[in-house]
Parts: structure tokens; sequence; C-alpha cells
């Protein structure tokens, strides 16, 4: 579970999250709207730790993120304790982000052999149920270049599994495919939502949100303004923000 309490972020003199409440159940998925700059992405980086809230703070799995207890105080994680905790969330971006030097296969084993969570043959052979699972276990010899976007993306996928993340984030994951290699993409996170995962995904295919969504949540400069489930926030959002948004997409 996702809990976001009072989350305030400014970069300079830009007020960019104003107060983000917002909680994710186990096994929940919730899309996340809201138009360009109204802080998606912030909030995103917040929830996995790759920016620290100004104020209020997020907890995942009952755990603070970025900070531990130490002498009854908190204290800023840094360096590799940060990382570990980091390892735990998915997260998957808008550009693949492969290792281009390496095969498909080892750009899945590199994150958990660096943190020594199993050995080499265990490895292996998760990393091979997983490129099943995201329809590419014949493309594991294959380097990032030979692979469509869409077929990037899904490893991309399969690496953030590799870690058994306890929570996905997906920060617009199809926004740079050709429109004719989405649906795979599309097609692989739904079945990983059937299957349980706890997913945060900003997107902008209003299908999938209405589809496969528990709730939309739909945030404008900085604050969300609905949170509902998808047929209410489609078919009859409350606010004219909400309205004018969708008369876009
Ligand atoms: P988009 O739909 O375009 O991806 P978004 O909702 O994801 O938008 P954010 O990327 O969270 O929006 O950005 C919100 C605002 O915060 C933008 O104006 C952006 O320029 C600013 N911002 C984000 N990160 C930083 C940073 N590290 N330093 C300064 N400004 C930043
Ligand atoms: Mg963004």
């Amino acid at each position: 579970s996702v809990d976001v309490v009072n989350v305030h972020k400014s970069f300079g003199d830009n007020d960019i999250l104003k107060g983000i409440d917002m909680q994710v159940g186990q096994g929940e998925v919730v899309c996340l709207l809201g138009p360009s700059g109204s802080g998606k992405s912030t909030l995103l980086r917040c929830i996995n730790g790759l920016v620290m809230p100004d104020k209020g703070h997020v907890a995942v799995g009952g755990s603070l993120i970025g900070r531990k207890v130490r002498d009854g105080k908190l204290h800023d994680l840094r360096g590799r304790e940060a990382s570990v905790q980091r390892e735990r969330i998915g997260m998957v971006f808008q550009q693949f982000n492969l290792f281009p030097h390496l095969n498909v296969r080892d750009n899945l084993m590199l994150g958990p052999r660096a943190h020594r969570l199993a050995g080499k043959a265990e490895l292996e052979e998760k990393a091979g149920l997983l490129l099943n699972k995201v329809g590419l276990g014949n493309r594991a010899d294959a380097y990032p270049s030979q692979l469509s976007g869409g077929q990037q993306q899904r490893v991309a996928i399969a690496r953030a599994l590799m870690m058994e993340p306890e929570l996905m984030l997906f920060d617009e994951p199809t926004s740079a495919l050709d429109p004719e290699l989405v649906g795979e993409v599309l097609d692989t996170m739904r079945s990983l939502a059937e299957e349980g995962m706890t997913m945060i995904v900003v997107t902008h295919e209003m299908t999938f949100a209405r589809g496969v969504a528990d709730r939309v949540v739909f945030m404008a400069d900085g604050r969300i303004v609905e949170d509902a489930r998808p047929g209410i926030f489609f078919d009859n959002p409350e606010t004219e923000r909400a309205r004018s948004f969708l008369r876009l997409v």
C-alpha cells in the first residue's frame, strides 16, 4: 500500500506539489491524469524517493520513503540505503533506459546481481520466466538496438519485476512509442494489474485508464482535484478542470 500525506514540493519559487494526499491499497491500480506541468512526474518521484518532499511524507508498505528512525529521530537515507529502498519500487519511464551495451538477459540481471539477491543460475531462470511473461522469451540474447520500442519497453517492465517490487510506477510508458506498438505494452501492464500488482500509472491512454484502473486521480496545478472510479470520472466529472481536460484528450 502507498500513503502520500500532505506532500509539498517546490523548485525554487515554483510550488509544484501543494499538499497531496493519496492512498493506494494493496493490489489497487490508480491512473494519474492531469495536464502537462500539473506535477504528476514529481509526485511519482516523491513516491519512489528520487525527490524528497519539502513537507509531508510518503510511506510504502508502512515504511517511510527516504527516511529512517534512529535514536528516536528521523534521518534522511543516503547512498546505498536509499537505493536499496528505491529498488523495492519498480519504475518504468517514457524512455526505456536499457543499457545499450548489455543484452536483454544481462539488462535484467544487473540490478539483482548488484544487490546480491540470488545466485547467477537462479537469476537467469527468473529472467527467463519474466521474459516469457512479457512475450519476449526468445529475445534474451538480443541487444536493445535490435528490438522495437514496444519490445524494449516490455524488457524495461521485466527488468523492474526482477526486483520483486511491491509497487510499480509508470510514467507515460507508451508516450514515446509508435502507435502500433502501444497496445502490446498496455497488454503487458494489464496482465500485471490482473495478477494483483499495486500500480500507479501516469498515462494519456484513456481507454486503458477506463478499463484497467480501479481509481482515477486527476491532478491540476499541484493539487488532486478529483479521485474517483473511472466510470464516474469519465462519464460524470465533478469539476470544470476535469471536463476541459477530458475535452482535449
Ligand atoms: P508532463 O505531463 O508534461 O509530464 P507533469 O505533470 O509530469 O507534466 P512535472 O514533470 O511534475 O509535471 O513538472 C511540474 C513542474 O515542475 C514543471 O513546471 C517542471 O518544469 C517543474 N520541475 C519538475 N522537476 C523540476 C526540477 N528538478 N527542477 C526544477 N523544476 C522542476
Ligand atoms: Mg510528467
